[in-house]
């Protein structure tokens, strides 16, 4: 069998970007370094589609166990299907120069059910159009199908004992959008291949699509040529507002000087960028926290909390991606002693015994934070001053996370570390699974969460002063 062009992956992409799927298949070395946030967000619930086979039990497995297999995957799966076989897992399928994996194929009589599994709470349109896809290639390798539908996760399921896999999951049939997507399918396969064999990538600009649904790979490439600073550096201004101010009057100086709509906090902030320079102005209400705190005789600390977010549900009593607190680091800000840090063994759910340990420790202590999201215990949540609009550094230029935050106080990461609370959770997750490198994953979170207090430390001593 021919080599296929098209997989579902690179389908999607043509249809989020022609450039985007032109790029991909022909200078894959311009594609962007992907960061460790996002890395961590795809690998989550990687087990869901594993757990959503139990819905199907006894099925075979006739995917590629290597990407030169493709083909022989095909030729399985069409095998086990003339064999009688039932169920069948990562069945390949391919016709147009298209291949796709199926995650669950069940016989019906003397015909097909199509499942695809989706590890998420709710469809999005992008799951819409890649069924609508699976789908368009099922039938044109001449497979009769009975139905698609998408297996997707109940975010109101409750774990009580062992996963049950029948609550856990929700079905839904989109035979008939699939049906009503097949000219549109078929038209998009026919402009991608025609695309692939041109010489040049095709011309496109810049636009919205470069982050709908997904953050584009090579924005570093097609960006290039936007000067900055810009209004993309403008976090309180939405994208399709930033497109519309950049396309109507290009550069910061003008946008400032001729566009009535801009309001003060967005001044503040191109007006940050333009000069390279930080801004800072006190709220009423900050300046008379922060008195109280130092006419506090308490101690002071700085807090950071860090929280996982399983996909499926490790502890009974959770829910689907609920947020569960397992480590926290303590700092005294007088200097007076060493930061206290503690991660939970995660044997039982650690949310209620961080928050027991942080109420016990808190006791006559007060707390600050950044990003602290917690209404369990007292915290200065140093977060909303940035919020406000009365702290903004031109480091924040695409938000106001801890980690442009640690930029702005000019605190380097070194090689290989965390960065980000998401990796960190990625990593917690690995290490409760039995990550062959826990010990090195746990080191770096407990450097993270060393890290992550002195910011808070050093924040507070630049508004204090
Ligand atoms: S960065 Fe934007 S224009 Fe460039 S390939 Fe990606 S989506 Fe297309």
């Amino acid at each position: 069998m021919e080599k296929h062009i098209l997989s579902k992956t690179s389908y999607i992409k043509g249809v989020q970007c022609l450039k985007q799927l032109y790029l991909t298949k022909k200078y894959p070395k311009l594609r962007d370094r992907l960061p460790a946030e996002r890395l961590a967000i795809f690998s989550r619930g990687t087990n869901v589609g594993i757990y959503a086979q139990e819905l199907f039990p006894g099925g075979i497995d006739a995917g590629p166990k290597h990407y030169t297999q493709y083909q022989k995957a095909v030729a399985r799966t069409k095998e086990l299907m003339g064999n009688g076989q039932e169920v069948i897992y990562e069945a390949a399928f391919q016709a147009d120069k298209t291949l796709i994996l199926l995650d669950i194929l069940v016989r019906n009589g003397d015909k097909w059910d199509a499942y695809e599994v989706k590890s998420s709470v709710k469809l999005s349109r992008t799951y819409y159009n890649d069924a609508a896809l699976q789908y368009n290639v099922i039938v044109n390798s001449g497979i009769a199908l009975n139905s698609f539908s998408l297996i997707y996760i109940n975010k109101d399921y409750k774990l009580d004992g062992d996963i049950n896999i029948q609550k856990l999951f929700i079905i839904t049939d989109v035979t008939q959008d699939c049906i009503k997507q097949q000219s549109f399918v078929k038209d998009k396969i026919r402009e991608e291949l025609i695309m692939l064999n041109q010489d040049e990538s095709p011309i496109i600009g810049v636009g919205k699509q470069c982050f709908e649904p997904y953050d584009c790979d090579f924005i570093g490439h097609c960006w290039k040529g936007i000067k900055r600073p810009s209004v993309f550096d403008i976090p309180s201004i939405d994208i399709s507002r930033q497109f519309d101010l950049y396309n109507k009057y290009g550069g910061l100086p003008n946008i400032l000087q001729n566009e009535k709509s801009i309001d003060e906090f967005e001044t503040i902030e191109m007006n940050c960028q333009i000069e390279k320079m930080p801004h800072l102005d006190l709220s009423e209400n900050t300046l008379n926290d922060f008195e109280e705190l130092y006419n506090s005789k308490n101690q002071k600390y700085a807090v950071k909390i860090l929280y996982f977010i399983p996909a499926l549900p490790l502890y009974s009593g959770t829910k689907p991606y609920q947020k569960i607190a397992f480590a926290y680091s303590l700092m005294p800000l007088d200097g007076s002693g060493n930061v206290e840090l503690f991660i939970a063994n995660g044997q039982n759910n650690p949310n209620e015994e961080i928050f027991d340990r942080l109420l016990n420790d808190s006791k006559n202590i007060d707390l600050l934070g950044y990003n602290i999201n917690t209404n369990y215990i007292e915290v200065l949540d140093l977060q909303q001053i940035v919020d406000n609009g009365e702290y903004y550094h031109p480091a924040m230029n695409t938000d106001y996370s801890n980690k442009l935050l640690s930029k702005a106080m000019d605190i380097r990461p070194q090689w290989g570390a965390i960065e980000s609370d998401i990796v960190a959770a990625q990593y917690y997750d690995e290490i409760l699974r039995g990550h062959k490198k826990s010990k090195e994953k746990l080191l770096l979170i407990k450097n993270y969460l060393q890290k992550e207090v002195e910011l808070v430390g050093k924040f507070f001593d630049y508004l204090s002063q």
